[in-house]
């Protein structure tokens, strides 16, 4: 892992350093460019931008990591049955995307599952999808065994599953049964080279092995793949796959972040291929906007250019 990216990593998790830089003008400005706005209204303007733009559909996450309360978590899955609704009644192709942490995990795994369980029962009900994000090594097991629970009752659930780290093929293989929906993705954490690959090259050939694997044959079926990267590399080797074994568009798309990629994107939507894009807002924007800058250390400059653009 460069130098940089252990930087901007641990950055993300210094409580000091968010305080400041939540204030700062400049971060701010910086930030819009993945961001379109702190409100859930802005971010529902931005998901029918994206619709006029012809993606597919779009996922829908607000921002926040670790409460210290119940209460705190009935606020944020209250805010997304809201969210579920508003989706619903604007006609959007969306989907609320959810962190378990946001939901309660840390205070009390079966309040969790409740919540959860609230959200996936409302958002069937209304057509539509929860997809539970992965969060740091140290979650996996609870996020998969709620994932199980929940998904055994609905098939209105997915998860997202972390290529970098080492268990990924097998918790894929456990998880096959249940015809899942999975959303893969190379990883955003700062992990220890004994649970996930340190090297890029590795990360994506676990990556490619994968998703190749999820898109069949040989699935149960139902099972459906979210192609969750802004590799060009990898989605062209994964669009000859797709090509090759004549994988059905209701099988698989592409997910990127908003703002992200922005040429690719459109690549993709020539090229016919389903893309979903996910749009983040909320106040609580700073371990993120961290994590997006440790992706693309060259980022980095965006937000100095940010600071001359006063
Ligand atoms: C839809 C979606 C959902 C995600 N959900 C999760 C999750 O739940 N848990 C989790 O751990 N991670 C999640 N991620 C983040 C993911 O783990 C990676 O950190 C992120 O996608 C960057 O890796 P990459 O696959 O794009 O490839 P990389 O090899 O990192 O990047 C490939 C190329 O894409 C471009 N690029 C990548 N990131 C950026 C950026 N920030 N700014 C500008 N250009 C960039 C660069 O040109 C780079 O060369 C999600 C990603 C997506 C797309």
């Amino acid at each position: 892992m460069s130098i940089m990216r252990s930087l901007l990593l641990a950055g993300a998790e210094s409580a000091w350093l968010r305080d400041r830089a939540m204030r700062t003008p400049f971060v701010r400005r910086s930030v819009s460019r993945f961001m379109p706005g702190e409100t859930l209204d802005e971010a529902l303007r931005a998901c029918r931008r994206q619709r006029d733009e012809r993606r597919t559909g779009t996922l829908l996450t607000r921002l926040g990591e670790n409460l210290s309360s119940l209460a705190e978590a009935e606020e944020v899955t209250a805010h997304y049955l809201d969210v579920i609704d508003r989706i619903a009644e604007s006609g959007l192709d969306a989907h609320a995307s959810v962190k378990l942490t946001q939901l309660g995990l840390d205070l009390g795994v079966d309040a969790c599952e409740q919540n959860l369980r609230r959200l996936v029962t409302h958002a069937e009900s209304r057509s539509r999808m929860v997809w539970i994000d992965m969060e740091s090594s140290k979650y996996v097991d609870p996020t998969i065994e709620l994932f199980h629970r929940v998904r055994a009752r609905s098939s209105a659930v997915g998860l997202c599953l972390q290529a970098y780290l080492r268990r990924t093929p097998a918790d894929i293989e456990a998880l096959m049964p249940l015809a899942p929906f999975i959303r893969l993705v190379k990883g955003a954490y700062r992990e220890d080279a004994s649970v996930a690959f340190p090297r890029k090259a590795d990360v994506d050939e676990q990556f490619f092995r994968l998703a190749s694997r999820l898109l069949g044959p040989g699935l149960p079926a139902g099972t459906f793949l979210a192609v969750g990267t802004h590799d060009a590399q990898l989605v062209g080797r994964l669009q000859a796959v797709i090509a090759e074994r004549g994988v059905a568009p209701s099988s698989y798309e592409f997910a990127m972040l908003y703002g992200i990629q922005r040429p690719l994107q459109s690549r993709l939507v020539e090229d016919g291929a389903p893309l979903r894009v996910l749009v983040s807002y909320g106040e609580y924007w700073f371990p993120w906007y961290m994590r997006r800058l440790a992706e693309r250390p060259a980022n980095v400059l965006f937000v100095v250019k940010s600071f001359f653009e006063r």
